[in-house]
């Protein structure tokens, strides 16, 4: 089918692949000091929010990356309590770590106030948390401030960032995960968004093996569906600070007492499983 100018159109030139979402109306445009925010109305997707022409968020499909960029690293955490978000201005992940009823500090470190202020016009149920008393926003470059963060302040970092370019692209170096090393706490937990186990396993390989020199155990990725990102198959990976044996609380898991649509215990542990050309590429080398 000919596409025109009523799709939205994001070419992933590794993938040597489109992705396309057919388009109601654009609603917003923006150039922020940082990227070029487009907000669009589709017509099967809901709201769609693209960052420099990438797809961010689509209404229709985001409850799957924000709860296994979230409940995962929640559930395997014994007590978090401090929980810090890198980048995630949508307020999606914000709004699933807010659902622990024990989490007592969530702090969303965004570089791009826009991005926020445009979630809270344009996808108000991911916002839907934004006046707990437990959530601080900082607008501000994640790196400076994971850099100059206490040591073991937080329990659970989420690092809920853009493809590694621009200013994402020091979200996935050693010397960033060292700083996030060092302000965890003992039992801290690392989760990051790792991008496509089929696109993008260089990237993948390079995050276990920066994550493993920073001195960070039990690293795991998860991998789910996600059909709005490229190749439609995304990953999160997360690691812990100390070879303490942790894993999935699962009585913690199965009782939650909030709802989820993609999350459960069951699916945390078959997303950790991981097909075998994967596994042997993470493989310790
Ligand atoms: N995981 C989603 C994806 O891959 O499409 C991204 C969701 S979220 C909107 C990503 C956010 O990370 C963006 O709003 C961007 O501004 C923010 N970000 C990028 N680099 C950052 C940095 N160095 N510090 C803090 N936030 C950053």
């Amino acid at each position: 089918m000919a596409l025109n100018e009523n799709w939205f159109t994001e070419i992933c030139a590794e993938g040597g692949s489109a992705f396309s979402l057919e388009l109601k109306d654009k609603i917003h445009e923006e150039r922020t000091p940082f990227q070029l925010l487009e907000i669009y109305e589709t017509r099967h997707f809901g709201t769609l929010m693209t960052l420099d022409g990438l797809i961010m968020l689509t209404d229709r499909d985001n409850f799957i990356y924000h709860e296994m960029i979230t409940h995962p690293a929640l559930f395997s955490h014994p007590d978090p309590k401090r929980v810090l978000i890198i980048g995630g201005g949508d307020c999606g992940s914000l709004r699933e770590v807010l659902k622990h009823g024990g989490v007592e500090l969530a702090e969303q470190v965004e570089i791009d106030e826009q991005v926020t202020r445009a979630a809270e016009k344009y996808f108000p149920e991911l916002c839907e948390s934004n006046n707990d008393p437990r959530a601080r926003f900082r607008f501000t470059d994640g790196i400076r401030w994971v850099a100059a963060a206490d040591p073991a302040s937080y329990d659970v970092i989420i690092i809920d960032s853009t493809d590694p370019i621009g200013p994402a692209a020091g979200l996935f170096s050693e010397p960033f995960y060292g700083a996030c090393r060092r302000a965890l706490t003992a039992e801290g937990i690392l989760m990051a968004q790792s991008e496509s186990p089929l696109f993008h396993l260089n990237i993948l390989k390079r995050m276990h093996a920066a994550m493993r020199e920073t001195g960070f155990h039990d690293i795991t990725t998860l991998h789910f569906p996600q059909c709005s990102y490229p190749s439609g198959w995304w990953s999160t990976t997360m690691a812990c600070k100390h070879a303490t044996p942790q894993g999935l609380r699962q009585t913690a898991a199965r009782q939650r007492p909030f709802s989820t649509r993609y999350y459960n215990a069951a699916v945390h542990a078959a997303a950790a499983v991981l097909p075998q050309s994967i596994a042997e590429a993470l493989a310790k080398q």
